[in-house]
């Protein structure tokens, strides 16, 4: 990784800052919000490596104000330590956006990850994940999300004259993100009014990780730099449809080499990547909760929504939770086939940290890969006509249908307390608790609205 905090962003813009402004050191937390403190550029060289002071009970802070039961009350001191290679540096007044953040890890006084430091966790698990199969991950995440301001009209999914509406905000994200750094892939007008995706180029997984964030809050950015805001929340209504996270992820050898296509398997599914695959779906009911973690996560995760409802593979089918990803071309060589082959999960959403979605991913995957679990079968029929028997005959089950089903599920799973250790787990299930309790009285309508801006 880098070390180098050398500007990113507009010329004469972010290189012409006074040495009093700030940058924001972040962490991505179990609400899904990056929080942090800000040191002046001035202070970047001496605070690199100590960063800024963290306290534990911070990752108890809910999205909606209160503070969870907290384990540690105020008790605990921690690091915020700077990761420059995640530096954003962009002002653009112009714009109205001048943003300057870093990401970053959280560390004891001794210097060892926290074990609620998420993209600690996610670290921990890549690294096992080639330490002990030799495997790395590239990954992506397509992310959809409402923009508040154009014109949404209903019935323009997908359309040109949706696209119109949207105004200069389509046009300027994109040189935003590229500003930043981002591989731009694509975008568009989704379904619903209002609905945008946006799409980046495949990174190593870490990295994969930290440009969702930055694409999230710079999507934000220039949201409100044109007086509008873009919410990532799960589901903006309940009659909706829902704003998913698809994470895309394909594997490569230590030397680099893809290693998820074998045209001698069905589908093409290599050895080791359906032995992970296996462990997602095992893992998927007690996991869900780490990567669909709001209460109206649940609303989106409904049959018919083209989300996901069962722990099924599918193949071209959009409302699996786990997907074969069609590679495009007819005439491609193995090479540039092998290299674009992979798979999509589908379960998640922004409410939930792309550092946690990932590990969770990861963690499911490492159990099948250890246990050699066989590449499952893929589902061929839509399994929302079909009974819980009939489910259970193609080895699936209907997924948790509430947050406070799927905290119970993860709460009962060996696996979750041994992957995560039981500090995580115990401090994620009191924060999610806590959240549904916030909830409590409200009318779906209502918890929407309270997630829509929350998001
Ligand atoms: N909006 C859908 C979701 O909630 C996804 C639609 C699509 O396939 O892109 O996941
Ligand atoms: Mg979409």
């Amino acid at each position: 990784m880098s070390d180098s905090d050398a500007p990113i962003g507009a010329p004469g813009g972010a290189s012409a800052r006074p040495d009093t402004d700030l940058i924001m050191v972040c962490t991505s937390d179990i609400a899904g919000q990056l929080r942090g403190k800000a040191m002046p550029r001035r202070s970047v060289e001496a605070r690199r490596g100590i960063g800024v002071g963290w306290t534990p009970t911070n990752t108890m802070i809910t999205s909606f104000g209160p503070i969870a039961p907290t384990p540690w009350g105020p008790l605990g001191d921690l690091m915020l330590v700077p990761d420059f290679s995640t530096r954003v540096d962009l002002a653009l007044p112009e714009w109205g956006l001048d943003e300057s953040f870093v990401l970053g890890d959280v560390l004891t006084l001794e210097g060892d990850p926290w074990d609620c430091c998420l993209r600690g966790q996610l670290a921990r698990a890549l690294d096992r994940l080639e330490r002990d199969h030799g495997l790395t991950l590239v990954a992506s995440f397509e992310h959809e999300f409402h923009y508040s301001g154009g014109e949404p009209q209903p019935g323009l999914g997908y359309a040109l004259r949706a696209f119109r509406r949207l105004g200069a905000f389509p046009n300027r994200l994109m040189a935003v993100l590229d500003r930043a750094g981002l591989a731009l892939d694509t975008f568009m007008p989704e379904y619903g009014p209002g609905q945008c995706e946006v799409t980046i180029d495949p990174k190593p997984a870490l990295r994969a990780a930290d440009e969702a964030l930055i694409l999230r809050e710079l999507t934000r950015a220039t949201a409100r730099g044109l007086g509008a805001r873009a919410s990532f929340a799960p589901i903006m209504d309940p009659d909706g449809v829902g704003n998913g996270v698809h994470l895309h992820f394909s594997f490569r050898d230590r030397e680099g080499r893809p290693v998820s296509w074998n045209p001698a398997r069905e589908h093409g599914v290599s050895a080791p990547a359906g032995a992970f695959l296996a462990g997602v779906l095992k893992q998927l009911p007690a996991m869900l909760a780490l990567t669909a973690p709001g209460v109206p996560s649940y609303l989106r995760l409904t049959p018919n929504r083209w989300s996901a409802a069962f722990n099924n593979l599918g193949l071209q089918d959009r409302e699996a939770s786990l997907r074969i990803c069609p590679v495009f071309g007819t005439e491609l060589d193995d090479e540039t086939r092998a290299a674009r082959f992979n798979f999509e999960y589908r379960a998640a959403d922004a409410a939930a940290s792309p550092y946690l979605l990932l590990a969770a991913v990861v963690n499911a995957g490492l159990s099948g890969l250890d246990a050699g679990l066989a590449t499952p079968s893929v589902t061929r029929q839509n399994l929302a006509e079909l009974d819980a028997a009939a489910l259970a005959a193609l080895g699936c089950e209907r997924l948790p249908t509430s947050l406070a089903e799927a905290l119970d599920r993860l709460q009962a799973s060996d696996w979750a307390r041994e992957a995560f250790g039981p500090v995580l787990i115990d401090a994620y299930l009191r924060h999610k608790r806590n959240e549904i309790e916030i909830m409590d009285g409200l009318s779906p309508k209502e918890i929407c609205a309270r997630y829509a801006l929350a998001y």
